[in-house]
This record gives C-alpha cells, structure tokens and sequence, in this order.
C-alpha cells in the first residue's frame, strides 16, 4: 500500500454523508476505485465503497447502480448500501467481500485449483451468470478479479459477482432481445475475452459463458496457452484456432460437452443453463465432491 494520496479521490479517514468511514484502498484502476469503509452509523459494520472522478470521460457508476440494485436479493449479488454524487465523485456503497478467485489463483500452489474447488466455483458463477441474464443484462467482463468469495462466516463459501462497469442491456423494455449492432468497439479483458468479442461483433449471453469456459479452463490448467501474447488480434486468432483436446488435456470430458453447446449459440440464443449446469454436475457426481469439502484456500 502506498502512503501517497495524489490522484486519489478519497482519504483515508473522510467520512462520505456522515456515515461511511474510509479505511483503505483496496481496488482499483479500471474505471474506479474501490475502498473499505465503516458504517459508523450502524455498529461500524465493514462495507466496500465504489468511486468514480465526476470529472471521468467515462461514467459507468450509474450502469453499476442500476444493474446492483436490479440484482438484490440474488444469491450472487453484493447488497446496495447506497449511492450518490457530489461534485467532485460519484459513489456506489455495498457490501464487503473477500479475496477475489485472481488473487485465490495466484496464491494456489502451481497457480491452480483442485477440480473439487474449481468445478463448484465454477457452478456458483454459471448461476451468478444465470442471474444477471434473467435481469436481461450481459456482464461482458466475466473473468476471475471480477468474483470474490464472501468475508463472513455466512457468505464465506458464496461467490459474488463484482463490477457492471461493462454490463448491457440485451433485452428491450417489452422484453425482446435488441437487434445486434453491425459493429461493435471491443469490450472487456483480452485473455477471458469471447471470440465474438475480438471480432468487435455484438455479444450475447453465451459470451459471458464462452469467458466462463476459460476461467474454468485457466483455473484447472494453472494457465491459458494465450496468457503472455498482449496482441488482441493475435490472442482473438489463438482462441478461433484453438485444439480443445490440447486446452482441455487431462480435465473433465464433460467441458468439452460444455464447450460444445457453446459453439452452437448465436447472439439471439438462449444458453440452456440447465444443460451445462447438469455438465458440471456430473463431474461431481462422478468426483464425489461434496459441497461440505474444504475449498483449496481452507486447507491449512
Ligand atoms: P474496476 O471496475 O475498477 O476494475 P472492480 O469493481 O472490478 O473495479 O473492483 C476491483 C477489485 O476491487 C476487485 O477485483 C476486488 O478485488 C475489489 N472489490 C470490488 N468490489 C468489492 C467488494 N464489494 N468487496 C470486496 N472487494 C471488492
């Protein structure tokens, strides 16, 4: 952590609407910030702020708020605090979660998680998925900084879902899928990305699976074959190019199913959820995973 403030927007110690006490950073450099705050007016419970320069180019908070707030009461969703703006930031509060599956990865010995851990991570994030389709919005960054498991002895084994700052609206408001546009600028984070997302063509619900595929594929494998090329063209034509017998050595026959009914959809094609969410459970099934099992991180 460094003790420098310059360009940050909060201070540790301001108090927002005399009620949210900063305490530290702890996020950040995309499009906001994000920090640990108290709730001074309500037992001084932990809870995590979302900011953003009302002087940014880009203003996403709004979008963030709208699809939060659509999501509550969702198993996967964060709870909405609150939210305002003042003129020198915007600001979204909400609950506080814990370590996000990038870091939980990065600290695994071989970069990796078990197939016990990785095959229920990966179930609570297909539903999260599931959740924030059945609010006709796509995610459209769905990669591991962008899940975190809960902090607390009640949500300590629940994955949320973090960060709408890229979400869109894919249906209408009498509820039809919108028609795609011809061009679309590219969205999103190149190693998680979809093929349909390099192609600057419009996204649909099966691309935030397609990035779920790769989670699931870097989570098992310890890495992804396109993980050092930074060229976005390059990495789009490795992806288009790929051997799934070669990506997906040595892991479950079934995500080569999953991959599979992925290949099929289109952008105005419902994903069958179900279907690939009986895939994963199968290789619990078959693993005899239990959902009482310690995670990767809880061992030692
Ligand atoms: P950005 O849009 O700037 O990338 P994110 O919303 O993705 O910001 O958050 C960046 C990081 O901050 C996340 O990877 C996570 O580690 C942390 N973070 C975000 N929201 C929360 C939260 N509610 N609780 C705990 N940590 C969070």
């Amino acid at each position: 952590m460094t003790s420098s403030s310059e360009g940050e927007i909060l201070q540790v110690g301001q108090v927002i609407r005399e009620r949210w006490k900063i305490k530290a950073k702890i996020g950040g450099g995309g499009f906001g910030e994000i920090y640990e705050a108290t709730d001074v007016q309500n037992h001084h419970e932990r809870v995590a702020i979302k900011v953003e320069s009302s002087k940014a180019t880009k203003q996403v908070l709004k979008m963030e708020v709208a699809v939060l707030r659509r999501l509550q009461g969702k198993k996967h969703a964060c709870k909405f605090y609150g939210c305002g703006r003042n003129d020198k930031f915007n600001y979204l509060v909400m609950s506080l979660q814990g370590k996000n599956l990038a870091d939980l990865r990065r600290e695994a010995p071989k970069q990796c998680f078990s197939l016990n851990t990785a095959i229920r991570i990966g179930l609570q994030i297909l539903n999260g998925i599931r959740e924030i389709h059945s609010i006709g919005f796509l995610h459209r960054d769905v990669k591991p900084s962008n899940f975190a498991m809960g902090r607390t002895s009640q949500t300590m084994r629940n994955v949320y879902m973090l960060d709408f700052g890229l979400a869109r609206q894919y249906l209408n408001a009498k509820g039809e899928i919108r028609s795609p546009r011809s061009a679309a600028g590219f969205r999103g984070t190149v190693r998680y990305a979809a093929v349909t997302a390099h192609k600057n063509k419009e996204m649909g619900r099966q691309d935030d699976l397609w990035s779920l595929f790769y989670m699931l594929t870097e989570f098992l494998q310890g890495q992804l074959p396109w993980r050092k090329i930074k060229d976005k063209d390059e990495v789009g034509r490795m992806k288009d190019d790929v051997d799934f017998t070669t990506l997906l050595e040595d892991c479950p026959s079934e995500l080569h199913l999953f991959a599979a009914h992925l290949k099929t959809l289109g952008y105005p094609d419902a994903p069958d959820y179900t279907f690939l969410e009986s895939l994963l459970n199968q290789v619990i099934v078959k693993e005899d995973i239990k959902w009482d099992d310690p995670y990767d991180w809880e061992n030692g």
